[in-house]
C-alpha cells in the first residue's frame, strides 16, 4: 500500500554547516540497515528531507523495524505516491487509505494540503476544504478538528502526489558515525549492554572489552558476551570486541590484596587495560554500566576509587537509572533475554562476603603496591594475548 517512507530527523541539533555531514550520515545508516531488507531500496534527500522509496514487493514490517534501528530518525512516515489523475481521483485514494489504515474512524482530523508544484488547478486552501468535505461524506464518523486533530491528513502536490497520515516513532538520537568512538566494558550482565546502545544512540561508534577468566567463566560465558555484541550491533553496525584473558591478574589480586578490596581493585585494572585498547583504537572515552549504589562497587566512594585510574572520561549513561528503568531498555532492544542467561562472571566467583563499600583510595593505592613484583607483567601478557574478533548483528 505505501510506495515510500519520509523520514523525519530532529533538525535543531543539525542547524548550520554540519546539516550535511548529519543528513549524509543518515542516509548511509538507512542504507545500510535496509541491507538485508526483503525489497528494493531507494534512499535519497531532497529539500531538507529524507525519502525512501521502495520498489515494487517488500516486506512492510521488516523495512519499518530496520528504520526503527537508525539513531537520528524521530520519525518515520508510510507514503502513498500516487500519479496526478485528477481531484477525484485523489479523493478516492485519501478514503481508500483511511479506509485501510484506520479500523475505527471515530476520530478527528485535518487535511494539511501543500502544493510544492504551482501549476496543480487548485490551491492548498481550497484542497483542505474539498478533500475534508469528502471525507466527512464517506466516513460520516469522522469530525474535523482544525486545532488539535488526531488524524493529520497530508496531502503534498509534487511531481507525484504525496498522501500519509501516520508517523511511527523512531529511535532518536543522533546518526551513528557522527560523534566519534568510545570503548564500552562489556560484560554479560544486563546493564553493559544498555550503557553501549545509550551511547551509541548519540551518534558514538562503539568497541568492546571484555574481561574473560578460564577457567573459572566458561566458554558459554564467553559466548553470551559475543551474542550481546551481536544484539547491540544490530544498531550500532560491526562491534570491534576485544577479549581480554584476565584470570592471571585476578588470581594474583587475589593472593595479595585484602579480600574486602578485591572487586575495586580488579576493576581498577579492567579499566586500565579498557583504556589501553581505546587509545590503541582511537576512542575518545569509556562506556560502563554502573548505576549509583546498585552493588557495593557502585558507590559513590568506589566509582571515584574506579575512576581514579583513567584518564579519558568515562560515560556512565546509567548513573541515575533504576534497575526497572534499564530492564525497560534492555527489553526494548532485546539484549534482556541474552542477559539473564544464568552463566557466571569474573565478578561472581571472585566476590568476597562483604565487600568494602566506602573504600578509600589511600588504602587502596597502598594495598595495589603489593602488586608491583608481577602486575606489569600481567598486564603486558593480558594485553599481548587479547583476543580481538569482530562481531556484527545476525
Ligand atoms: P552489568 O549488568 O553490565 O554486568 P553489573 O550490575 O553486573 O553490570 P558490575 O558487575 O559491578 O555491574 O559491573 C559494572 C560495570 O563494569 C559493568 O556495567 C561493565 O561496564 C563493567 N564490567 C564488569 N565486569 C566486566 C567484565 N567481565 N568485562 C567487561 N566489563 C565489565
Ligand atoms: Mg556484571
Amino acid at each position: 500500500m505505501y510506495q515510500a517512507f519520509l523520514i523525519k530527523y530532529a533538525e535543531i541539533a543539525i542547524k548550520g554547516k554540519n546539516r550535511y555531514l548529519f543528513e549524509d550520515a543518515l542516509v548511509n545508516n538507512i542504507r545500510y540497515q535496509l541491507r538485508n531488507v526483503d525489497g528494493e531500496f531507494k534512499v535519497r534527500k531532497e529539500n531538507g528531507r529524507i525519502y525512501v522509496e521502495t520498489e515494487g514487493e517488500y516486506d512492510y514490517d521488516e523495512t519499518v523495524a530496520a528504520l526503527q534501528r537508525v539513531f537520528g530518525i524521530v520519525g518515520i512516515c508510510p507514503v502513498i505516491l500516487t500519479e496526478d489523475e485528477g481531484f477525484d481521483a485523489l479523493c478516492q485514494r485519501v478514503a481508500a487509505h483511511i479506509e485501510e489504515a484506520y479500523e475505527d474512524k471515530h476520530f478527528t482530523f485535518k487535511v494539511n494540503a501543500r502544493r510544492a508544484r504551482k501549476n496543480y488547478p487548485m490551491n492548498s486552501m481550497e484542497i483542505n476544504a474539498a478533500v475534508g468535505e469528502k471525507i466527512l461524506e464517506a466516513f460520516p464518523e469522522t469530525s474535523v478538528d482544525v486545532h488539535h486533530p488526531q488524524v493529520m491528513i497530508n496531502i503534498e502536490i509534487r511531481p507525484l502526489i504525496n498522501i500519509y497520515s501516520r508517523e511511527l516513532p523512531g529511535p532518536g538520537g543522533m546518526p551513528l558515525g557522527t560523534a566519534g568512538k568510545a570503548m564500552l566494558l562489556l560484560s554479560g550482565g544486563i546493564d553493559s549492554p544498555v550503557a553501549g546502545y545509550m551511547i551509541s544512540k548519540r551518534g558514538v561508534t562503539i568497541e568492546a572489552t571484555y574481561f574473560h577468566a578460564p577457567p573459572y567463566t566458561s566458554e558459554r560465558a564467553k559466548q553470551k558476551v559475543i551474542d550481546l555484541a551481536k544484539k547491540v550491533a544490530a544498531y550500532t553496525g560491526p562491534i570491534k570486541l576485544h577479549i581480554v584473558n584476565f584470570t592471571d591478574i585476578q588470581l594474583y589480586i587475589y593472593e595479595k590484596c585484602p579480600h574486602e578490596e578485591l572487586t575495586i581493585i580488579m576493576r581498577r585494572y579492567m579499566m586500565k587495560i579498557a583504556e589501553y585498547f581505546a587509545k590503541q583504537g582511537k576512542c575518545l572515552g569509556l562506556i560502563t554500566g554502573e548505576s549509583i549504589g546498585q552493588v557495593a562497587s557502585q558507590t559513590m566512594q568506589s566509582l571515584a576509587a574506579t575512576n581514579e585510574v583513567c584518564t579519558m572520561p568515562v560515560y556512565r549513561p546509567l548513573i541515575a537509572l533504576d534497575k526497572q528503568d534499564i530492564v525497560t531498555i534492555a527489553e526494548k532492544i532485546d539484549t534482556y533475554e541474552t542477559s539473564i542467561l544464568p552463566y557466571e562472571d569474573c565478578c561472581t566467583i571472585f566476590v568476597a562476603k562483604h565487600p568494602v563499600t566506602k573504600p578509600n583510595v589511600e588504602f587502596i593505592r597502598k594495598s595495589e603496591l603489593k602488586l608491583a613484583e608481577k602486575i606489569e607483567e600481567l598486564m603486558e601478557t593480558a594485553i599481548n594475548t587479547t583476543e580481538t574478533i569482530m562481531v556484527e548483528a545476525e
